[in-house]
């Protein structure tokens, strides 16, 4: 390895923030937060362990994710209800927010709509920051737990991935095969997981999530949603994934309607407004 003679100088070029986020339109917070207060539940989810579930969330509902009996990550996927075309854009969400998600973030979807689908109005997980290996929790960095790497890393075969959870609970859900769902699953926000990148080598680490029972994190959601959740074959992903090593608890999702009236001031998002010629 030849460095050249202005390596020094070539480090030390400052940084720009890609995208900056400051004339994005902001969301009401205030407003999602007095409508959760009086919101009632309407629909209730249960992933039970190294397996997944479906919800529907309407447009101006809330979709609540909580730990139920111990230390647990999920993995989840967001689809418009009405085009499954439109889903979770984890990698655009990553762009605009950062590694990691919390109050006030907002989940964006595909392209061409590239919208907000959801915004995070709660999160008891918010005090943990960024920690001492830079590890934070909610990422949208990590993709999904899958066998084909699985069987790339480990020469084995293992059926209860997330991204095998995921494709089950869809094609259930949907009442189609298997194969007709995958290509459907997408990267996903990995719920109370913690993680960040190594200092030395920049590779993705997990650690034990910090969450616990009662904990939970809320999405508002801007457009009729689907909602598909996978409680983690690595339990608290402290350890390992993509075995049955790992104790794994349930995840339980509710669906909350506000009042009626509450979110008056409140209009679900277009898609986005680029004219779409794409230079021709
Ligand atoms: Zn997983």
């Amino acid at each position: 390895m030849i460095e050249p003679s202005d390596a020094a100088a070539r480090r030390a070029v400052a940084p720009v923030v890609c995208y900056p986020i400051a004339d994005l339109p902001q969301p009401d917070l205030a407003l999602y937060q007095h409508a959760a207060e009086g919101a009632a539940l309407v629909a209730e989810a249960v992933a039970a362990p190294r397996d997944a579930a479906c919800i529907e969330v309407p447009a101006g509902s809330f979709l609540r994710i909580t730990c139920i009996n111990g230390p647990q990550v999920g993995d989840l996927n967001l689809f418009n209800a009405n085009d499954l075309t439109e889903r979770f854009y984890s990698g655009k969400t990553r762009a605009l927010h950062g590694t990691h998600v919390t109050t006030g973030d907002r989940l964006w979807s595909s392209f061409p709509q590239l919208r907000p689908m959801a915004t995070i109005v709660a999160d008891t997980l918010d005090w943990y920051g960024i920690d001492e290996f830079g590890g934070s929790v909610h990422d949208v960095i990590g993709t999904r737990c899958d066998p084909y790497t699985g069987r790339l890393l480990q020469g084995s075969d293992y059926h209860h991935c997330c991204h095998s959870n995921l494709m089950r609970a869809l094609a259930d859900h949907l009442d189609m095969s298997l194969a007709g769902a995958e290509p459907h699953v997408h990267d996903v926000l990995n719920v109370f997981m913690c993680t960040g990148f190594t200092r030395d080598t920049g590779q993705y680490f997990m650690k034990a999530s910090p969450v616990r029972p009662d904990d939970y994190i809320e999405f508002f959601a801007e457009i009729d949603l689907l909602a598909v959740l996978s409680a983690c074959p690595g339990g608290d992903c402290g350890s390992e994934h993509t075995s049955d090593t790992a104790p794994c608890h349930p995840l339980k999702m509710n669906v909350r309607t506000p009042v009626a009236g509450a979110l008056a001031q409140w209009s679900p998002p277009k898609r986005n407004a680029y004219d779409g010629s794409h230079g021709r």
